[in-house]
């Protein structure tokens, strides 16, 4: 007679169902996508964490980004746990939230001001309105597949966890809300040209992930960007990079730095809290002064710049300063990506991967895609079964095939191999 096995996380989540919907807090933790039981994670340290059973995993989602230098860094505990002790929020400014902004500003050349918000949806809905305010457009301009967050007038044919849902467009969003946002494709500089060309004069912003991380991970071209900016400054529309993903993970200076294209506004998040919640949004101080109280574009919250949480946003930012972080994170990202498509390789899976600094796709399909389209024709099937054999083997990668991956600075060479190590033997047996 054998007894089946029940697991913590089955008791968990049969538990949590009945007083969350779908018994998560954000929905692509509930593996929709995948199928079976999400794990409940109980602590995490360096490139670990473990979950209500004690099974260790490597993880390679880092709380989708944020936990950059590694779980539980001594440094970043010993800041908060400091912030703590003196006070959890006042309501009023700290020394803390002016030297957080300073540190953004000085690293992101393109910010001379920027406000803390808490989270990158406050992030991107902020900048956008003040993008309509400054310009007194109501037009905006977004990319297919992008994810802004969920703002009425950014969720539509977004990412993430509304593409596995398989409807990219939320219910609960009037038409009228979104009639003034125009989807264009990812990467499609005719198409972009064509729509300026015709509404031009109408448009407040084009926002997008210059390097995109909610449909996989796709990255820009440098034309694709380049268009965006010579287009926006000829027609006085506000460029809106959304780095809330890519923000000190592609770079130290961000996607902008590496493709040397300055928009116009920033949205920030993830990295800039360390996992806490901060997010920001910045540009150039005569674009900021639309800012309330300066200014008539209203935007405000009880816990931005919560000390808190910028204190662990400083702890990081100073962290990835170190030098060489980004060369080695890079490095390490890399050499995940090479050492996945050679174990494929080997066991002769159409598969591919791809990174840029510590962000990272695998995609089962021989290329690398260039756009959502392309992304979607992946095989999300032979995805699934990889899942889930890999968690089997203590590696936990995104739980759907439309996110991208994060490497950490705590993931060195043994756990870069240990996870190869597992594919391996975990491509061996996938179905040819
Ligand atoms: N923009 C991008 C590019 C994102 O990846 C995300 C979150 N994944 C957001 C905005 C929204 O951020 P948050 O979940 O903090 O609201």
């Amino acid at each position: 007679m054998t007894t089946e096995h029940i697991s913590n996380n089955d008791t968990l989540f049969a538990r949590a169902q009945k007083t969350t919907p779908g018994g998560v807090n954000s929905p692509v933790r509930a593996f929709r996508s995948v199928g079976g039981t999400p794990r409940f994670i109980t602590r995490a340290e360096g490139p670990y964490f473990w979950d209500a059973d004690g099974k260790r995993y490597i993880d390679y989602i880092g709380s989708w980004g944020p936990a950059i230098v590694g779980h539980a860094h001594p440094e970043v505990i010993a800041a908060v746990q400091a912030a703590a002790a003196n006070g959890l929020s006042f309501g009023a400014p700290t020394l803390g939230e002016i030297e957080m902004a300073e540190e953004i500003c000085k690293l992101v050349p393109s910010i001379e001001q920027v406000r803390l918000v808490s989270s990158g949806t406050e992030a991107t809905m902020s900048a956008l309105r003040l993008a309509r305010g400054a310009t007194g457009r109501d037009k905006i301009v977004k990319f297919e597949g992008c994810y802004h967050g969920h703002a009425d007038s950014l969720l539509v044919k977004a990412g993430s966890g509304l593409l596995t849902f398989g409807n990219p467009t939320s219910a609960g969003v009037p038409e009228d809300f979104v009639k003034h946002t125009l989807v264009l494709d990812y990467n499609n500089v005719a198409q972009l040209e064509d729509a300026f060309a015709s509404m031009g004069e109408t448009i407040a912003c084009v926002i997008v992930e210059p390097v995109a991380g909610n449909m996989n991970l796709i990255k820009a071209t440098p034309e694709f960007l380049r268009a965006l900016r010579d287009l926006c400054t000829e027609h006085g529309a506000v460029l809106i990079f959304d780095e809330v993903m890519c923000g000190f993970r592609v770079a130290l200076g961000g996607a902008q730095e590496l493709y040397d294209i300055a928009p116009d506004l920033t949205a920030l998040g993830k990295v800039i809290g360390g996992g806490l919640p901060v997010a920001a949004f910045g540009g150039r101080a005569e674009l900021m002064g639309n800012m309330a109280p300066l200014g008539a574009v209203y935007q405000a919250g009880t816990l931005s710049g919560n000390p808190v949480a910028v204190a662990a946003g400083m702890a990081t930012l100073k962290l990835i300063q170190a030098p060489g972080f980004y060369e080695k994170l890079s490095a390490q990202t890399a050499k995940l990506a090479a050492g996945l498509e050679q174990a494929a390789r080997e066991a002769g899976v159409t598969f591919c991967a791809d990174s840029v600094g510590g962000m990272f796709g695998i995609y089962f399909s021989a290329e690398v895609p260039g756009s959502y389209a392309e992304m979607m024709a992946g095989d999300k099937t032979r995805f699934n079964a990889f899942f889930h054999a890999m968690l089997d083997e203590g590696v936990y990668f995104a739980p759907a095939a439309f996110e991208a991956g994060f490497v950490s600075a705590a993931h060195d060479d043994a756990v870069i191999e240990e996870t190869i190590a597992a594919a391996r033997r975990v491509f061996a047996r996938l179905d040819k």
